[in-house]
């Protein structure tokens, strides 16, 4: 089974090997594995400091280290326990993400005035706006479709916010597509005790849905394939809409590129309004930022701000967790936030997305280079023409990005690590006496830079 225990335990005996024994007696060994969270092993340190000298020092160790036993997991997230109970002393730190149980109940703090409005998303907030202040009367449904992170919870929720303000006789039900359907499917199981509970059960689930005035559903991408709710969705949709109950839904695909979903559900998506979320400006992610670190109070500088903003491509939750960051960081050193202390807070970290685009960026250019195709060179072909441009690709991501061998191999037509660190030993040996091969790497390292 795969424990955050087992997976350290074996790191630690790779890491023995590659750090000397007081150092690893002094950090290393006292570090505690408490979770596995998007793939990556989160190691709790004792103490501030044996925090400070870990992530200075023992990061690249460490994550290698873990690469090497398990493919799933490829990366670490360090967190200090004595920090954490130091932030809950500092008043309201609503630490961003951290615990928000998502799909449970309305959110107070995603209201209209903690949304910033930019060109990306002023035509969803207007939809929404009218949504809040006339339920049911007009676009009914309001479909929001956008990229992960840009703010389609957060809309729905000050949608909610509004109307239990201003509308307090409302009733709203607010629900995800994967509660509805947990929900649904422990409907249908009699219960043990004999009671006519599968009924009853069916029944309550029903009137919960039905009897709402303003439904919401988050994510409804989630019922492709799941025709039997489906079917429950369409009876309950047209009956809300029947009776012009306002039903609001979003999801990360218009309703067409949803595979699976049943014609009939398509189309009622589709009767109201689609409102897309785009990916925010530069300026937009700014005011965002500045408004994250008022609420937050953090004493941030502007071109900080902006530093951030560049960093990640579009998704705001990654925004707002390289803010508490760079804070975090800041209260950790005792020190003011500057700019320079904000790159260095910032210098492990990778913009997933941009990582691949670059990625993309150093394959087109050996592709180009070699004459060959990108089918290929992600392909299981073994031919010589095919094999050394590969490897020649993998040795340059290596070199240009700090990216986690297990998601070069996934770039790579899903090969393991061994595979990639194969490439890279193999290219690193060879040019060394091999004047044309060296020439190569050159003329590509050229075409990626863009000379
Ligand atoms: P999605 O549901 O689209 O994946 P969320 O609604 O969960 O994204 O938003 C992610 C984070 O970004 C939340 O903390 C949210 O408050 C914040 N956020 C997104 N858009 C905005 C915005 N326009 N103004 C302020 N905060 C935003
Ligand atoms: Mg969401």
């Amino acid at each position: 089974m795969l424990t955050p225990n087992s997976i350290w335990e074996k790191s630690l005996k790779s890491l023995e090997t590659v750090v000397n024994v007081y150092c690893f007696q002094a950090w290393l060994e006292n570090l505690t594995p408490v979770d596995i969270v998007d793939n990556k092993l989160v190691l709790s340190a004792p103490s501030k400091m044996a925090y400070a000298v870990i992530s200075d020092n023992y990061l690249d160790k460490i994550r290698t280290a873990i690469q090497q036993q398990d493919l799933f997991v490829n990366d670490v997230d360090l967190i200090c326990e004595e920090f954490q109970s130091d932030m809950n002393r500092i008043p309201k730190p609503t630490n961003v993400e951290v615990a928000v149980p998502e799909g449970v109940s309305l959110l107070p703090k995603y209201t209209f005035d903690s949304f910033v409005v930019g060109d990306s998303n002023k035509f969803v907030h207007a939809a929404a706006r009218a949504v809040a202040e006339f339920p049911g009367v007009r676009y009914n449904p309001l479909f929001i479709y956008g990229g992960v992170g840009l703010g389609k919870t957060h809309i729905m929720h000050a949608i909610g916010n509004y109307i239990k303000q201003f509308n307090p006789n409302k009733r709203l039900v607010y629900t995800t597509s994967e509660k509805f359907t947990n929900e649904f499917i422990s409907a249908l199981i009699p219960s043990k005790n004999n009671t006519p509970n599968q009924y009853s059960n069916m029944q309550a689930f029903k009137e919960n849905y039905r009897t709402a005035d303003v439904l919401m559903i988050d994510d409804v991408q989630f019922f492709e394939n799941k025709p039997s709710v489906q079917e429950e969705l369409f009876h309950t949709f047209n009956e809300l809409h029947n009776e012009n109950r306002q039903i609001i839904l979003t999801s990360d695909r218009m309703p067409k590129d949803i595979p699976s979903l049943e014609e009939r559900l398509r189309t009622r998506f589709e009767w109201g309004i689609i409102a897309d979320v785009q990916p925010p400006s530069i300026e937009t992610k700014v005011a965002i930022l500045q408004m994250k670190a008022e609420q937050e109070r953090y004493v941030i500088p502007r071109d900080v701000f902006f530093l951030i903003a560049e960093r990640v491509e579009s998704n705001i939750r990654e925004m707002e967790s390289l803010l508490s960051r760079v804070s975090l960081y800041a209260k950790m050193l005792n020190q003011d936030i500057t700019i320079e202390l904000a790159s260095e807070s910032l210098k492990d970290y990778i913009d997933h997305k941009k990582v691949q685009m670059s990625a993309d960026t150093i394959i087109n250019a050996t592709c180009k280079y070699f004459n060959i195709t990108r089918d290929d060179i992600v392909s299981k072909k073994k031919t010589k023409e095919i094999v050394e441009p590969r490897q020649i690709a993998i040795f340059l991501i290596l070199e240009f990005l700090s990216l986690p061998l297990a998601s070069i191999g996934q770039i790579f037509g899903g090969r393991d690590h061994t595979t990639v660190i194969h490439a890279r030993d193999k290219i690193t040996n060879k040019q060394i006496d091999d004047a044309k091969l060296a020439v190569q790497l050159k003329d590509i390292r050229n075409m990626i830079n863009g000379n």
